[in-house]
């Protein structure tokens, strides 16, 4: 019988469980897990301090004692793993022991980068990642106490810890060391739009501030200080910057890695045995040809399945993935589609704007490089469908009935026909 371990249990380490078991109803499947609760989506934890979702509604594939039981499978709880020893097929654990495996999958994720300044850990300082960490925004904000916030990082995360504030009637104050929001992510152009739009609802803007410390004051409000000496005071301080794979344990271990654990389309490592999946992995990304770690929920999903039913010896493939980074807060939703960076000087660039909606869009050597879409959530499958087939053939064309659809919902002509629509006659 294959002895198969998973560390961490979130949506990749599910589906790999899941897969694995789909396809090997005898293998035996030991998860090692640092918590004590089932795989939940990160991604839902500002709608569970909102209160739009209950707390179960986290936990897409149900309990834990539920899915040990459908799966068969040996969850170790609270047990982290500490480091991997390839040569021995080894897992080590916090209490100094280790256990074997055959096949082995890394899915530990990411978690919140929060950098050790001073004052990081005061009272009212906080992330958000983890589920714990949705429990505890909630308690605080229903206390009532906060009229104020500070969202440092106008990030995918903390623009919806922002929405979180902002919807309970606090006073927010959105800062960001770059000169503007989702700069990694989304054009200037787009971004201006984007921060017009958040001022109108009322939201304090602050961009090319670099944050030094945190200070508590006497009336132990926060003051977040930058390092240009600009200091901003509240009563809570939202630290969104930036996400860290969690792959310290494998540092000695002799795996590539980059930022993340290098994998090939399989979900291999460099060593033999050994996968990984989701956040923690750099995976082949069709745009650039390259590795690369791009942290969503549905890749993450696939990358396990994939790495699941490869590791009981059935053979699948990982696609690739593409940057896709979607926004949907305060009413407002806006995509980026393909990597913004990879637009030069004499890319063909399209804009378009209404009240309604935004398009910039990027075209060079033959394909779309990247397109940003504000107030086209109804559409952006579409879009970012074109987008994915032009990396299979650079002529591919939206069909007749996609170019209905976008016209349909107000899309302008010339928007479609810059992404591959060809326009139908109306008659
Ligand atoms: C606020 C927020 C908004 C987001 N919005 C979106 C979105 O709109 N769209 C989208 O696609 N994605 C979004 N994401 C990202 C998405 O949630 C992640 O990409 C996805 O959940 C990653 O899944 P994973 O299984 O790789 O990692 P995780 O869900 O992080 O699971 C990893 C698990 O491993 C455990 N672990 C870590 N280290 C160890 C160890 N040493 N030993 C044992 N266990 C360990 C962790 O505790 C965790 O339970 C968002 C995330 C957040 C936080």
């Amino acid at each position: 019988m294959k002895k198969l371990a998973i560390i961490g249990f979130g949506g990749a380490g599910y589906c790999a469980a899941a897969a694995a078991r789909e396809c090997d109803p005898d293998a035996h499947i030991d998860v090692y897990t640092d918590t004590d609760i089932g795989p939940y989506n990160p991604m839902l934890t500002t709608y569970y301090v909102k209160g739009a979702i209950d707390y179960d509604a986290l936990f897409p594939f149900g309990s834990l004692e539920e899915i040990q039981k459908k799966l068969k499978l040996q969850v170790y709880r609270d047990t982290p793993v500490t480091g991997l020893i390839p040569a021995e097929k080894a897992v080590c654990l916090a209490d100094g022991t280790k256990r074997a495996y055959d096949s082995i999958l890394v899915s530990t994720g990411a978690s919140a980068f929060v950098p050790k300044i001073p004052g990081w850990d005061l009272p009212g300082v906080f992330k958000m990642r983890t589920a714990a960490d949705a429990v505890h925004l909630k308690k605080m904000l229903e206390e009532g106490k906060i009229r104020s916030g500070l969202v440092v990082g106008a990030s995918w995360v903390g623009i919806k810890v922002l929405e979180d504030l902002v919807e309970r009637g606090i006073d927010c104050t959105l800062i960001d060391g770059a000169d503007w929001s989702f700069s990694i992510a989304v054009f200037r152009e787009t971004a201006d739009r984007i921060q017009r739009d958040l001022e109108k609802k009322g939201i304090k803007l602050a961009f090319g501030q670099m944050l030094s410390h945190i200070e508590q004051e006497p009336d132990g409000r926060l003051t977040a200080v930058m390092k240009n000496g600009n200091r901003f005071t509240a009563d809570t301080v939202a630290i969104c910057i930036g996400i860290r794979p969690n792959v310290g344990f494998l540092k000695d271990s002799g795996i590539a890695m980059n930022r993340g654990v290098l994998v090939d389309e399989h979900m291999r490592t460099s060593a033999e045995g050994i996968y990984a999946a989701g956040d923690c992995c750099e995976a082949y990304d069709i745009q650039s040809g390259e590795q690369k770690n791009i942290g969503v929920w549905l890749n993450a999903r696939k990358q396990g399945a994939v790495a699941g039913a490869n590791m009981v010896g059935v053979k699948r493939e990982f696609g690739g993935n593409a940057l896709l980074n979607l926004a949907h807060y305060l009413d407002y939703d806006f995509i980026s589609i393909g990597d913004v960076t990879s637009c030069r000087e004499e890319d063909e660039v399209y804009e378009y704007e209404d009240e309604r909606y935004y398009f910039r869009a990027v075209r060079g050597g033959g394909r779309i490089k990247c397109i940003n879409m504000i107030g086209t959530a109804d559409s952006n499958g579409i879009v970012k469908s074109i987008f994915i087939k032009s990396f299979e053939n650079s002529a591919a064309e939206l069909d007749v009935s996609a170019v209905c659809y976008l016209r349909a919902n107000g899309f302008p002509e010339s928007f479609i026909e810059f992404i591959g629509g060809k326009i139908v006659d109306r008659a």
